[in-house]
């Protein structure tokens, strides 16, 4: 069974960047039959709020995906202090004492020898006497595993075989001194625990493996297989971050944009699929294969978000329209059929529909003042459907000789009071001949 998880750290509101590991994991479970968790990282008590959680959940359901779990790292502790004890008695994982300043000394005085500031391991050869004596000090201790030191290979999904070489890195600390987790064990014992069979995530996270792997193994666990993606970011090139306030899926939403544009630009943007309106979830998770994610940067194109948005909206079914449509109190299959291919966005729909409604204020060129008149005298009687138009302007032509623009154009400026917009031979139709006469002069 294939269990992926997608781990948000609820500290703000979700972004592009963060949605897009969360659909390649939905992808990839719809793909192969599998669960997906949804795993609160929320261990750091002084950034995670419960509602940015909330907010995480109304986001990722918007976007489509149903997660099949829930589970808050908050709430596991007892998990993560038991994997802590284990480690500490195999002695995998070890106190030290150390002050950020006294850190900061040892890291320059690295520098300064040509060397690389990697942790020198001091705490390991400290004798319970100096220990008790930081502890009468008044010191805590934060702990540190201790890396193997030695190339970890794993083959990823994305990037292929990789290797990080764990002697080039300073002993991860895994706790605080203030006793609090940090994000690598709880991650680990986590992905032990719910049994997650792949891992994927930003590419931000490559060298983070080495030391997880070494962890699981340590643990006893089963190493899961990992797929590292490429990150997204914006349109100058900078990633999306959640401090920096980036535009986030929620503003997407308020802004009016279909969640559904917005999950094909998170997923797609930086892979060999083309960015196209598919149709639901499900038929990008039957093609996008992870080969097709690129090794290169993935750039957002808002003109290209707002392009997909349109043509999506373009097509859309009245049935799927409608909910949208009534609570705008805009109801009507021939308006959404004829208003749709003018939106960007779904809310424009409203000042379309003005054309329709009203009120609007027809331009008159003095030029078209008599041809328009003329338009008005000869206008047909009702009932009318689509071949009215056809008959009115070409009449209309007989009798002026205008062509092309100058016979459709003043028409239109005069019944729409804009010099684009929809279909006119629809348009006539839904105006009908009175709203018709009033807009002429
Ligand atoms: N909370 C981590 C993050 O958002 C999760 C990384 C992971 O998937 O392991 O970066």
């Amino acid at each position: 069974m294939t269990v992926v998880r997608w781990a948000p750290s609820p500290t703000g509101r979700i972004h592009l960047g963060n949605a897009r590991p969360a659909l390649l994991n939905w992808f990839f479970a719809r793909r192969n039959g599998g669960r997906y968790i949804l795993r609160m990282d929320d261990t750091d008590l002084a950034r995670s709020t419960r509602e940015f959680a909330d907010g995480i959940e109304v986001d990722l359901a918007w976007l489509g995906v149903t997660p099949d779990l829930l589970v808050r790292q908050s709430e596991r502790t007892a998990l993560y202090d038991a994997a802590r004890d284990q480690l500490i008695a195999s002695g995998r994982l070890y106190p030290a004492y150390e002050t950020e300043e006294e850190l900061d000394r040892k890291r320059a005085r690295a520098r300064l020898l040509g060397k690389p500031p990697i942790y020198d391991r001091a705490a390991l050869s400290l004798t319970d006497e100096q220990k008790a004596a930081y502890e009468v000090e008044g010191r805590k201790p934060h702990w540190r595993f201790k890396l193997d030191g030695r190339p970890v290979q794993f083959t990823d999904l994305i990037k292929g075989p990789q290797t990080v070489n764990t002697a080039s890195m300073s002993d991860p600390v895994l706790i605080r001194a203030d006793g609090s987790y940090l994000y690598t064990l709880p991650s680990v014992v986590d992905d032990i625990d719910l049994g997650v069979t792949h891992v994927i995530r930003g590419e931000d996270h490559v060298s983070n493996t080495g030391t997880q792997i070494e962890i699981i193994e340590a643990l006893g666990g089963t190493v899961p297989t990992f797929a590292h993606h490429n990150l997204l970011t914006d349109a100058a090139g900078q990633g999306f971050s959640k401090r920096l306030g980036s535009q986030s899926i929620s503003d997407f939403r308020n802004e009016g944009y279909e969640p559904l544009a917005v999950a094909i630009m998170a997923t797609l943007t930086g892979t060999s699929m083309p960015i196209e309106p598919y149709q639901s979830l499900d038929a990008i998770a039957e093609k996008l294969d992870f080969s097709m994610i690129s090794h290169g940067s993935a750039r957002f194109d808002p003109a290209e978000l707002d392009s997909l948005n349109a043509r999506l909206l373009h097509t859309m079914p009245y049935e799927e329209a409608f909910p949208r449509l009534s609570s705008m109190g805009l109801e009507g299959e021939a308006i959404w059929n004829l208003l749709r291919e003018n939106l960007v966005r779904f809310p424009d729909i409203a000042e379309w529909s003005k054309l329709v409604t009203g009120p609007i204020e027809p331009v008159i060129a003095p030029e078209d003042q008599e041809f328009l008149a003329l338009a008005k005298a000869i206008l047909p009687p009702e009932p009318w459907d689509e071949n009215t138009w056809g008959l009115w302007t070409n009449a209309l032509k007989g009798a002026t000789g205008r062509k092309g623009k100058a016979l459709f154009l003043p028409l239109r400026m005069a019944l729409t009071g804009r010099h684009d917009g929809p279909e006119l031979k629809s348009l006539l139709v839904l105006l009908g001949r009175k709203a018709c006469l009033d807009r002429l002069p």
